[in-house]
């Protein structure tokens, strides 16, 4: 019977938050990273990566080992320690020995010595390994580094964004492995990239540029590629690979691979201009949505995203809705969990005033920790756990930690203990808040929102706050991404 290894190490790093990343943040509340029968129950029927990965070995008849599973909300670079106790784990179980590696990465891992901590695990595991398939799906954020490519087998990326294919995705990356084992493939893969920069917030799969470009990844692998993507690239992350690339895979035919390759990369280039957003000023993003009348309205918070390394703990654009007077509103949500404890202590139903978020400072962009005086009633105390309803990790349970939903009477503010970046209704309803009755939500969040509150919301207002996912490249202090790069050089522009 053949034996597969197959693990997952997921972190988007953005190097400019101030968030840390030890190994228990890949634990997500548990003590440790989940691995063996642990990682198979939580992980076997999600919509996860890692869940396709189960779901193929089983069904291909393989035996399979998860030796961690191992996924981190994102924030700043990567404690070496986490990261070499997930490498250990992962190299250990491929000492065994095997006949094929799949592995579900993210693909903008930074640890705090090294760019690409992807390409640093397949080494090693390389060396243990030489021959042995790898299999490798990996997030559209991808900052891809030439390792990646040139230690494993296949890549696949996914081609949505609010990401909703990851266990699609997890298929396309181990299919071709499986096939290449039954001799039924010769996977070729070749990659390349363009120094450009996609504003996170054009980045969306639902529009335009980038709806063009992944439905060309999918129509490609209707004409003969095995797994096609164009990854966007994660801008807030100040390495030297940073930014938009492609990688393709054929069966054997290495020609195809490269004019596939060389078609999406000339259009994503000639489209770069699409990709670079402009900001609205917050006073007028609240003039604008004071005068809606029909909600739900998202007030999008989109310069504090935790789901892009944000603090999540800013309180410039709900001090503005607070300010504004705004009615009706529900708020997701603020990471506090001093303040969290201290609601807890005072109990349901009691009245409280206290400093609300700003814990963080963020010395990258030079701005301290501000927390905001709020009063109100708590309204509701809980574990903080649910699961999603989809279509975004459909089935994968989310803890927030212990939450607290604090009523100001014009506002019930979720205050969180882990970071949870609001991509489903459940992250309200499971708090007894029916987002679809609200006048505003106010979400911190930039594009994943949109998975489950786009079909119940009439009207999205951006709202530029603060916070280390600012849209504003000008106020991020780039020094080691390769340059020139679109948009910080206005390549070709006059
Ligand atoms: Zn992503």
């Amino acid at each position: 019977m053949r034996r597969v290894v197959i693990a997952e190490m997921k972190h988007e790093t953005n190097t400019f938050s101030s968030v840390p990343t030890p190994l228990s943040r890949f634990a997500r509340g548990r003590g440790m990273p989940p691995e063996g029968r642990e990682a198979y129950e939580a992980y076997k029927g999600t919509g996860s990566g890692l869940g396709a990965l189960i779901d193929l070995c089983e069904e291909r008849g393989a035996e399979f080992t998860i030796p961690v599973a191992a996924s981190a909300w994102p924030s700043g670079p990567v404690e070496d320690a986490a990261f070499e106790y997930i490498c250990d784990k992962i190299c250990a179980e491929v000492r065994k020995g095997c006949d094929a590696i799949l592995l579900d990465l993210h693909g903008a891992m930074v640890t705090q010595s090294r760019e690409d901590g992807e390409g640093e695990l397949l080494r090693r595991i390389r060396a243990i390994a030489p021959d042995v398939p790898i299999g490798v799906a990996l997030d559209m954020h991808t900052n891809l580094y030439p390792a990646m490519v040139d230690l494993s087998t296949v890549i696949a990326g996914y081609q949505t964004y609010p990401h909703i294919d990851n266990y699609e995705t997890g298929m396309r990356a181990g299919r071709p492995i499986f096939d290449l084992l039954d001799g039924k493939a010769r996977p070729v893969m070749v990659w390349g990239n363009r120094p450009m920069l996609p504003h996170v917030m054009r980045q969306s799969s639902l529009d335009e540029p980038n709806k063009g470009l992944q439905a060309r990844c999918i129509q490609m692998e209707k004409q003969g590629a095995l797994a096609a993507t164009l990854f966007v690239g994660f801008p807030h992350a100040d390495i030297r690979e940073a930014g938009l690339s492609v990688v393709m895979v054929t069966d054997g035919d290495r020609e195809l691979a490269e004019k596939y390759r060389d078609e999406l990369l000339d259009r994503a280039w000639s489209q770069r201009e699409a990709f670079v957003y402009h900001i609205d000023p917050l006073a007028e993003s609240l003039a604008r949505a004071k005068k809606l009348t029909e909600g739900p309205v998202v007030l999008l918070d989109h310069y504090d995203n935790a789901a892009s390394g944000g603090t999540q703990d800013t309180m410039t654009v709900l001090g503005g809705i607070i300010e504004a007077g705004l009615e009706n509103v529900a708020a997701f949500a603020i990471h506090d969990p001093a303040a969290v404890q201290e609601m807890i202590k005072a109990g349901v139903g009691a009245t409280v005033t206290l400093p609300l978020g700003g814990k963080f400072d963020m010395p990258t962009i030079k701005t301290r920790g501000e927390p905001l005086t709020v009063t109100g009633k708590v309204k509701l105390i809980s574990d903080g756990t649910y699961r999603n309803l989809g279509p975004a990790s459909k089935g994968m349970l989310m803890d927030m930690g212990p939450t607290v939903v604090l009523d100001t009477g014009k506002v019930e503010i979720v205050v969180i203990s882990r970071h949870q970046e609001p991509n489903d209704l459940n992250c309200f309803l499971s708090l007894g808040i029916d987002p679809t009755r609200k006048n505003y939500l106010m979400l911190k969040s930039r594009v994943h929102w949109r998975a489950g509150f786009a079909p119940i919301i009439k009207e999205t207002v951006e709202c530029a706050g603060t916070g280390v996912c600012t849209s504003d490249y000008s106020v991020l202090d780039f020094q080691h991404v390769r340059r020139p790069v679109y948009p910080l050089d206005r390549i070709n522009e006059a």
